[in-house]
């Protein structure tokens, strides 16, 4: 449909991406890539300092997106990771502007993304309610059914003290809503312990919300001074030792669910994507698995033949607390 639409209007040279070679500069394997929509962000959370240092959000026309997704692709490209600092804010700053056919909103951005043959897996997303729009392309498999969404917190006070854009959004409703139109989604997020002023109380809220979320991946930070963040400010600082003992008792969960999750998964049947072959066997991750940040399954026995890019159907035997192992089916 792309080559269609370029064979009608060419693309306008665009020095944003032209300066590059076709296949862009990579710093990542061959066989898959980032690909940058926008950079800045409109919001002011109290722990991070990346509006001032980045500015303001900047999006990229979404023909100049798309442009640089298919170069990806034609140069053997499997899988683009689409990053910004907020991904589902993506075009706000062009009023969605549409540019030879492609409009600036992140709907539209991942169906014609979807569109190229590519995985297509979205990081940094915000819970705004416009992501529910996102989730059928996930369902329909044009975009892989993983959302990356840093919810920081769970407690509504304690995300007013972080300034976060999402603080009364009921966050729990959201992810039960995700789940029936997409039951196989895989989300991921990243949370906040020992922010200042966190009582125990407002920390048990975090951990009653896990048990109700059930999310597949989490990161967790225990919270540290930034130099020029507005937190730094805030009073009732937590003393270093609790917000040790907090990240233990998060991070307790938070295995003890992938656990749960990947030891479901064995006998199933499901599609990976090759990253390293080497003479003990092949590296490869699951469309749950972004890189670099998630696990791996494992292939030990019959992986002669495969090369990192190809993307096989595995049967799951055995589950660890972050990793798989598998054979081909
Ligand atoms: S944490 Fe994310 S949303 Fe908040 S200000 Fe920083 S980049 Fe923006």
């Amino acid at each position: 449909m792309l080559d269609a639409v370029h064979a009608a209007v060419p693309p306008a040279p665009d020095p944003f991406i032209d300066l590059m070679p076709a296949a862009g500069v990579k710093l990542t394997p061959r066989h898959y890539s980032y690909l940058k929509i926008s950079e800045g962000c409109n919001h002011h959370c109290k722990f991070c300092i990346i509006p001032d240092m980045r500015g303001r959000l900047v999006s990229r026309p979404a023909h100049a997106v798309l442009r640089e997704a298919e170069k990806l692709v034609d140069a053997g490209v499997r899988e683009l990771l689409v990053i910004s600092q907020d991904t589902s804010a993506y075009g706000v700053d062009i009023k969605h502007a549409e540019k030879n056919g492609h409009r600036a909103h992140i709907t539209d951005l991942a169906r014609d993304l979807g569109s190229l043959g590519a995985w297509v897996r979205l990081h940094y997303v915000y819970p705004y309610p416009h992501v529910r729009d996102l989730i059928p392309l996930m369902a329909e498999g044009l975009v892989l059914p993983y959302l990356d969404i840093p919810f920081q917190h769970a407690h509504p006070d304690t995300l007013k003290r972080m300034a976060r854009p999402a603080a009364a959004a009921k966050t729990l409703d959201e992810i039960a809503a995700w789940r029936a139109a997409c039951p196989g989604i895989t989300l991921r997020s990243t949370f906040i312990v020992g922010y200042p002023g966190e009582t125990e109380a407002e920390f048990r809220t975090l951990l009653d919300w896990m048990d109700e979320a059930q999310l597949d991946r989490v990161g967790c930070f225990k919270y540290e001074n930034v130099a020029g963040a507005r937190s730094n400010a805030l009073p009732d600082h937590v003393p270093d030792e609790v917000k040790e003992e907090r990240w233990h008792r998060f991070m307790e969960k938070a295995q003890a669910i992938s656990e749960a999750k990947l030891a479901a998964k064995v006998g199933t049947r499901i599609e990976v994507i090759v990253d390293a072959v080497d003479g003990e066997g092949a590296t490869c991750r699951t469309k749950a698995d972004a890189p670099e940040i998630d696990g791996n399954l494992f292939i030990d026995e019959g992986y002669e033949g495969l090369a990192p890019g190809d993307i096989v159907t595995v049967t799951v035997d055995e589950a660890g607390d972050y990793d798989l192992w598998g054979r081909r089916a």
